[in-house]
């Protein structure tokens, strides 16, 4: 499905983004960008370094001020912080894969229910299980401490973790990133079966050919601006972009 027919069904944008606009102080990182994720829909915004992907997601989760429009669950979030947007189900996974790294694994999945738990929900065991189940590592490592665990386990930990507070909407910033390219494999195999689970992500992603595989829509930014979009399937076909993110091989239909 990709977000044509996701709109031609008539299911709206659970994210919508408009416009947005974020300055580190005179100096404006991202400049108008606008995107949308339907409900169980994969997007991925791909595009080189610097060129505002990080700032994008940040502001999207509320961290950083923006000008522009986020809607998320149809509800504009201007005025609302990370922690409400977090309460209603979106969840950020940033590149710096920080974890408490003096607790267990377990106990650091716990924190990614706490949201959820604060609001009444107490099924914190069972989401765990399911957790486990995606990550069998993690269960078998899970009274180790994060702090000791390799790059590829905290990149399941800090998915794992996300997965606790049973998002809406994920946003993943570069979860390949510095990571061997079995483990990257993995990786994208595990995003891929999440969309397959239901719930939208919103992936960054250097990784163009990867995340252009396993996703449904793409963005693609550079220095701030979206220059191009499309179904994944077209942009991993597009001159532009096989030249200038998947090494120049055209990939066959
Ligand atoms: P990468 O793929 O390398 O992570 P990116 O696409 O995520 O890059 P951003 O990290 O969003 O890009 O950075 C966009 C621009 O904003 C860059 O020019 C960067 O130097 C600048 N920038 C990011 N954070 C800050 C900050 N805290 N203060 C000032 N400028 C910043």
């Amino acid at each position: 499905m990709n977000a044509g027919l996701s709109k031609a069904a008539g299911a709206g944008p659970i994210l919508d983004v408009k416009n947005l606009s974020v300055a580190y102080g005179k100096v404006e990182a991202l400049h108008g960008a606008s995107l949308a994720v339907a409900s169980g829909q994969m997007v991925t915004v791909i595009g080189p370094n610097g060129a505002g992907k990080t700032t994008m997601l940040a502001a999207i989760m509320g961290q950083l001020a923006s000008k522009g429009e986020i809607s998320f669950l149809g509800r504009p979030q201007t005025r609302t912080k990370v922690e409400a947007r977090v309460m209603e189900g979106m969840t950020l996974v940033p590149e710096t894969r920080e974890l408490f790294s003096t607790m267990t694994v377990e106990d650091n999945l716990l924190m990614g229910a706490y949201a959820r738990h604060a609001l009444g929900d107490r099924d914190h065991e069972k989401t765990m299980e399911e957790v486990f189940h995606r990550f069998p590592r993690m269960k078998e490592r899970r009274d180790q401490l994060a702090g000791t665990l390799s790059g590829g386990e905290r990149a399941m930990l800090v998915l794992g973790r996300a997965l606790m507070a049973k998002p809406k909407v994920l946003l993943l910033d570069e979860p390949s990133l510095g990571l061997a390219p079995l483990i990257v494999k993995e990786i994208f195999r595990i995003i891929a079966d999440l969309k397959q689970s239901g719930v939208a992500i919103l992936l960054v992603e250097q990784n163009a050919r990867a995340a252009l595989q396993i996703s449904d829509y793409g963005y693609v930014l550079e220095t701030g601006k979206v220059v191009l979009e499309g179904p994944s399937v077209d942009l991993q076909h597009d001159q532009r972009v096989t030249e200038t993110y998947l090494g120049g091989a055209a990939l066959k239909r």
